[in-house]
């Protein structure tokens, strides 16, 4: 029987959003009445992931992309100059590592990635640093690293209680967790105007389905992401809910209607979610492993 991927519960209901077709598949969102996660319907399998993390996923070369949020989490790491033993989980083309191995020296870095053929292309591009895969990973269960980072991955794990659970055991005591991500589900004014769309869609405009690939394992608001991290024990250290300009254009790129009103939703998400705390698409957790 289906259960709830954080909370174990039977009781759920379909998603508003639409029907997904992908890899000869029918995947539908459900959303469970307990503690609100909504999950996708089969859980994608082996065969799917391969299809929809081939190494193209993460494009190759070119500039390094800073995002905001790096700053904050190098500063932890500096913070903890004991720490030096670091695993991005899910680390893409290597940019937190490439950017964190110029601003701090004397690091150990492995990054772990899903496709053997993908860890290999970053073993030849960055040869400073360790590269394994996911299987790799998983088979060790011993404490090893001082900080492990997940960025933008708790989305994808199929089983994200046990996925957490073998994370945590290679942490040594005392060690860092990080992790960051969307919370899809958390209150943003564009959320709103996205979940009326979808709403009109569904309910009036016939079959509303698409072939997008169902990325998205489990899609969290604040209080379930937070929980279910709290749920490893571990001290809190960071803790921050922020907006960001996706799925709306980043910049006035063209006069046309339509792009302008993006543009203008997007612009007042974003002000709404300063104004009001605990509103916004994404959040950054730190935690620390009891000693
Ligand atoms: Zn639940």
């Amino acid at each position: 029987m289906k259960a709830c991927l954080f909370c174990s519960s039977t009781r759920y209901r379909p998603f508003a959003y639409p029907a997904i077709t992908y890899n000869g598949k029918r995947f539908q969102y459900l959303q469970c009445k307990d503690c609100k996660l909504v999950f996708i319907d089969p859980l994608p399998n082996a065969d799917d992931l391969q299809k929809m993390f081939p190494p193209e996923y993460h494009p190759e070369g070119g500039e390094v992309e800073i995002r905001t949020y790096y700053h904050d989490q190098v500063r932890i790491i500096k913070e903890h100059s004991t720490l030096t033993n670091i695993a991005d989980f899910g680390c893409g083309p290597g940019h937190f590592l490439s950017f964190l191995e110029k601003q701090c020296k004397g690091l150990t870095l492995t990054g772990i990635e899903y496709t053997q053929r993908m860890v290999d292309q970053l073993k030849q591009q960055k040869p400073g640093m360790s590269f394994i895969t996911y299987e790799d990973f998983q088979k060790n269960t011993t404490p090893q690293y001082d900080i492990i980072r997940l960025s933008h991955v708790f989305i994808h794990l199929t089983d994200p209680v046990a996925g957490l659970r073998n994370i945590v055991n290679q942490l040594k005591p005392g060690g860092l967790l990080m992790v960051d991500g969307p919370i899809e589900r958390n209150f943003t004014f564009g959320r709103w105007m996205m979940d009326i769309y979808f709403f009109l869609r569904k309910n009036m405009g016939g079959k509303f389905e698409t072939d997008y690939p169902p990325y998205l394992v489990t899609q969290t608001n604040r209080s379930n992401q937070k929980k279910i991290l709290e749920q490893t024990g571990f001290s809190p250290i960071q803790w921050r809910v922020f907006d960001g300009r996706w799925p709306f254009p980043e910049s006035l790129k063209s006069a046309h209607p339509v792009h302008v009103t993006k543009y203008i939703l997007g612009s007042m998400s974003l002000l709404l979610s300063k104004m009001v705390p605990g509103f916004g698409k994404f959040f950054l957790w730190t935690g620390k492993k009891p000693i």
